[in-house]
């Protein structure tokens, strides 16, 4: 169940919209006050949305957006404004809000904004997966972070052993020539430096097979280069 944080003073207001997200199959977590918002927050990392009422008795709700927003956090925020001025919209979204309810809302309208939200930010996930994951049999690489998994165990790399497997990954079963790597990789002016490219896949084997001197996944096309798989 994907949880949701409320952060709304007036308890019947509250109780309105836990009880309308508990309905449409959410968990909320409740918060009173801004204070006690950033503390549920940091407690359940696992939060995927915020409903933020603005008026609150001690910091309001844009500043408990911003600072939200100040941790890195890529979190769902909707803000509960009052009223539909034009210039709460307009401070909610510049502290980084992503949409906001007007009161009075009926049930129906929370929960609409809250499933497009929650929808968006899956959605959001999926690209970023498909964009920066690259997989292949128990490899993982994330050119976003710049890490390789095997099987879910992190590896260690250098610059140029990612910019290496990069290439690979990018081009599995397909022959590639010592020289097409070294214009790839380190660039056209190590033209000739044959060497480089075969050290560079030596360590890149140590750390990737299970046995660097029967290697299963970098493998050599004698006389040529190497190659992603048989
Ligand atoms: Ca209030």
């Amino acid at each position: 169940m994907k949880k949701i944080l409320v952060l709304e003073d007036e308890s019947n207001i509250r109780s309105f919209v836990v009880i309308n997200l508990r309905r449409s199959g959410y968990e909320p977590i409740e918060a009173e006050n801004g204070t006690e918002a950033l503390a549920r927050l940091k407690e359940n990392p696992d939060i995927c949305l915020a409903l933020l009422d603005v008026m609150l008795p001690d910091i309001d709700g844009f500043e408990v957006c911003r600072r939200i927003r100040a941790t890195g956090s890529k979190i769902g925020i909707i803000m509960l404004t009052a009223k539909s001025q034009e210039i709460d919209k307009v401070t909610g979204l510049m502290t980084g809000a992503d949409d906001y309810v007007t009161k009075p809302f009926s049930p129906a309208e929370l929960t609409a904004r809250v499933d497009a939200l929650v929808r968006r930010l899956g959605q959001g996930e999926d690209d970023e997966k498909k964009t920066y994951e690259i997989s292949s049999g128990p490899f993982v690489l994330n050119t976003r972070n710049r890490t390789l998994e095997k099987n879910g165990t992190r590896i260690r790399l250098t610059q140029i052993e990612f910019q290496l497997i990069k290439l690979f990954l990018e081009n599995p079963g397909k022959a590639m020539s010592r020289e097409d790597i070294l214009k790839a990789v380190w660039g056209q002016q190590f033209n000739g430096e044959y060497k480089t490219v075969d050290v560079n896949v030596r360590r890149l084997r140590i750390k990737i097979e299970e046995d660097p001197t029967e290697p299963e996944y970098l493998t050599t096309v004698w006389g040529y280069g190497y190659k992603w798989g048989y």
